[in-house]
């Protein structure tokens, strides 16, 4: 029988605030001492009072707006109550009944990744999204031999579950979910979404079915996955897992199991408890969260244009590739970088699905190569020179011939060094195009009277030596003549 998977995927995103969930502790607790970033709040000492991070909660409204999520006008906090030595209060403040965001949506482009090569084709998914609710982050426990110490930095940071329907269907379409969503949460600025660091975590949680049931079957939760790679890893596994139990007629247990990295295998962590008894019951010691139309509308407006509406748009307008438009878009300020380069005025006979396409791929060629020889992140590209008028000038001086692409490739090295403009670097090097008409034709004449045997052969039929013929010219001109009025001259020239 064929089976078909289906997940949903509960991710956690920590939140890249200043400070923490409910109290003024650095939110940014990486590296830092062990229970050096505590306070009584997020101790959980007797009598300690949160305060709520307004700025947390913007950070929440803004990824549920980007997930196409309704934002809930009145909420409030809920305790979730159990016990853990990680977590001080005996409960965690979190979002139940209703939260911040839900009911909404995420498309993503899915690719065909087994092959390990870029593919053009992708599939248009939409994800349904569950919600997204605020709580904040428990305390870390590390374990030592037989001893175990628990750190309450993390204690405290924002946290923003987010829950999708089960509408994942493949470890692909997980994979292009996670990087999606990661990337949003990059854009928007409002989490580093690195996996590594814990800063997004995600559970996929799967069961297979036969294909075309609509039944659901029994689910498995697979944690600790710290890699996009892993969850695809750890997916596929499981497919072959439980498809092998199915076959064999076996039930597959509902279980929550680890990763195990090395061995590439999951393991059960837990067997399924009886549902949890959170006893959630309405924060006493915080007010409800009150969201107006003008609050809503003012974090609306910090929502940019994210990266597969970007790519859409790239690709209709400028007719780019699907390829040159993921990696134009894989940073948001690479491609605002991009998009005023291409909102410079194209020059004259030439238009601005040309510019971009010229400008796509100065940026993916010698600006990635010279950012990446510097050690300047895609993030800060905004920082180097030339800006990006000053690119869309060098664009112009090739569009109008006054320099070759050859000459343009050391003119935009001058420019990353120094940051002058390109007419100027061409002016004080000499290095403008040669176009004369006449001084060509000398050229020309030159190069056919040193090659006889080479004239021949062309003339016998062997095309290819026409290259040798115009590469010898281009180095009489120092490699400045003009490439299309030498071919034209040099065909001219051996036809009489
Ligand atoms: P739990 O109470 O066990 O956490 P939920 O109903 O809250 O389960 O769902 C958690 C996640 O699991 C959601 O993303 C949901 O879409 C997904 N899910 C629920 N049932 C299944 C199933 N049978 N197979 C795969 N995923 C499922
Ligand atoms: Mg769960
Ligand atoms: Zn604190």
């Amino acid at each position: 029988m064929e089976y078909e998977v289906v997940i949903g995927m509960e991710t956690h995103v920590e939140l890249d605030t200043h400070s923490k969930m409910f109290c003024a502790c650095s939110a940014r607790f990486f590296g830092a001492e062990p229970n050096t970033n505590v306070c009584p709040v997020c101790l959980g000492m007797p009598g300690a009072l949160p305060v709520i991070n307004k700025r947390a909660v913007e950070f929440a409204m803004m990824v549920g707006l980007a997930l196409n999520c309704r934002i809930a006008r009145h909420t409030f906090w809920e305790r979730k109550s159990y016990w853990y030595p990680d977590l001080p209060k005996g409960y965690q403040i979190s979002q139940y009944q209703y939260p911040l965001a839900y009911d909404g949506w995420l498309d993503v482009d899915v690719r065909d990744l087994s092959t390990g090569n870029w593919s053009e084709e992708s599939v248009r998914r939409r994800i349904r999204i569950r919600r997204a609710h605020l709580e904040e982050d428990t305390g870390k426990l590390i374990h030592v031999g037989d001893k175990s110490y628990v750190d309450y930095n993390r204690s405290g940071v924002p946290l923003l579950e987010i829950v999708t329907e089960p509408d994942i269907r493949s470890a692909d379409e997980a994979y292009a979910y996670l990087s999606t969503l990661q990337q949003i949460v990059r854009y928007l600025g409002v989490s580093t979404g690195d996996m590594e660091k814990g800063a997004m975590r995600c559970e996929p949680n799967m069961s297979l079915r036969p294909k075309g049931s609509d039944a659901f079957g029994v689910k498995v939760e697979i944690k600790n996955l710290n890699s996009l790679r892993a969850v695809r890893e750890a997916i596929a596994y499981e497919i072959r897992r439980q498809t092998a139990l199915l076959e064999r007629g076996e039930a597959v247990q509902q279980v929550t199991m680890g990763w195990d990295e090395n061995r590439g295998v999951t393991v059960v962590q837990r067997e399924k408890e009886s549902a949890h008894d959170y006893r959630y019951f309405p924060e006493p010691d915080l007010p409800p969260l009150e969201v107006d139309e003008a609050w809503l509308e003012q974090v609306r407006r910090r929502v940019p244009e994210l990266a597969l509406a970007r790519q859409d748009r790239y690709r209709r307008d400028y007719g780019l590739s699907a390829y040159d438009a993921v990696q134009l878009t894989g940073d948001r300020a690479v491609a605002e970088w991009f998009e005023q380069v291409v909102a410079a005025e194209p020059s004259e006979g030439s238009d601005r699905r040309a510019l971009a396409k010229a400008a796509a791929n100065w940026i993916q060629t010698e600006i990635f190569r010279l950012m990446k020889a510097g050690g300047i992140p895609l993030a800060e590209i905004a920082s180097i020179k030339p800006t990006p008028r000053q690119l869309a000038e060098l664009i112009g001086l090739v569009d109008r011939q006054v320099i070759n692409i050859n000459t343009a490739r050391q003119v935009f090295e001058e420019m990353f060094a120094t940051g002058a403009d390109a007419r100027q670097i061409v002016e004080a090097k000499g290095l403008a195009q040669v176009s004369d008409v006449d001084a060509l034709r000398q050229v020309v004449s030159d190069v056919i009277a040193a090659h006889p045997n080479q004239v021949q052969q062309y003339l016998s039929g062997q095309e290819k030596v026409f290259g040798f013929l115009v590469g010898q010219a281009m180095k009489a001109t120092q490699g400045k003549g003009n490439a299309q009025l030498i071919n034209r001259l040099l065909r001219e020239a051996l036809k009489s």
